[in-house]
């Protein structure tokens, strides 16, 4: 098993400022490597390229209106049109939205990455505060075939494709059958699913406490039976939030903005019970992501001791 943290090279919110010795403070905390959140279409100023295991690629937290031709629902998200359009990386046509798309995922292969990471899930501005799902999660994943086969020819047969599930509609895991035949109509040799364990547990409002929540997801991976070997990673992070999502106000427009919405629903705190350990003995996953928020690299030093207490 590989152990990772996430990076990401952007100054804003919770990520960290610049490191300039990614390698020693890995060797400093003995983990093998990083998971880089790319955001852009050019090359990084990163100076440990051999140390990016995975990259997590840019995803578009609602797309399905945009694929679907949908222009009135788009409409409602963006106060102008040119909004939109940056949104979709300046594409005005899905096809351009593709071409944007490869371009990304050139920019990843360039550094060389073991693995890919791909969000499966859609909710807009308005979904994400009235909870009101206009897509099921059977729709999301058939749209993400249809936009991942589109791509699909541009990334090498031993790249590994790992699925991550969200808690909104799409990839929640919570239903084996729509898993399997995800994952079987995806045009692509070597692919998996990217557990994001805080992710899960956000789809359970009813968990008050690790040891509930760490049971829940038991519950959901022996529901997987023979799927669960298709976890190949786990994106670890605790998340309780279900007192948070029961009590705001569910009506758009919410003064809330959405950033804090999301951060309050899926939180990326560290594990800490040790009943953590049995989800990680069952998966037993090639790679372990620590995927804490995290300002500085001092921080994260102590949020990692935390966790790793949990299943060590
Ligand atoms: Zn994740």
């Amino acid at each position: 098993m590989k152990e990772l943290i996430n990076y990401c090279e952007l100054p804003h919110g919770h990520n960290p400022k610049p490191l300039l010795d990614i390698n020693a403070y890995l060797q400093a905390e003995n983990l093998n490597g990083i998971e880089l959140m790319l955001y852009k279409n050019d090359a990084l100023p990163c100076n440990s390229l051999d140390k990016i295991l995975g990259i997590h690629l840019k995803y578009w937290p609602f797309w399905m209106d945009f694929w679907n031709n949908n222009t009135e629902a788009l409409k409602m998200q963006f106060a102008c049109q040119q909004d939109l359009i940056s949104y979709f990386g300046n594409a005005t046509s899905t096809e351009a939205w593709l071409a944007y798309i490869k371009d990304h995922i050139r920019a990843a292969l360039a550094l060389n990455p073991e693995y890919l990471v791909w969000h499966v899930a859609n909710a807009d501005y308005q979904e994400a505060f009235t909870l009101n799902f206009r897509y099921s999660d059977a729709e999301v994943l058939a749209c993400t075939t249809e936009l991942f086969n589109s791509i699909a020819e541009i990334i090498p047969a031993t790249t590994l494709v790992l699925f991550e599930n969200l808690w909104w509609p799409g990839l929640r895991l919570t239903n084996k059958e729509q898993v399997d035949s995800f994952l079987a109509q995806i045009n692509h040799p070597h692919t998996g699913i990217m557990l994001d364990l805080g992710h899960l547990l956000n789809t359970n409002c009813e968990l008050q406490n690790e040891v509930e929540a760490y049971a829940y997801a038991l519950s959901v991976l022996e529901q997987l039976g023979e799927t669960c070997k298709q976890i190949k990673g786990v994106h670890l992070s605790c998340s309780l939030s279900g007192y948070y999502v029961k009590s705001f106000e569910k009506k758009f427009p919410n003064n809330t903005p959405i950033f804090k919405h999301i951060t309050q629903i899926d939180q990326h705190r560290p594990c800490q019970n040790s009943e953590l350990k049995k989800i990680i003995n069952l998966i037993q996953p090639q790679y372990l992501v620590h995927e804490l928020y995290y300002n500085d690299f001092q921080e994260l030093s102590s949020l990692l001791k935390i966790q790793r207490n949990a299943f060590k």
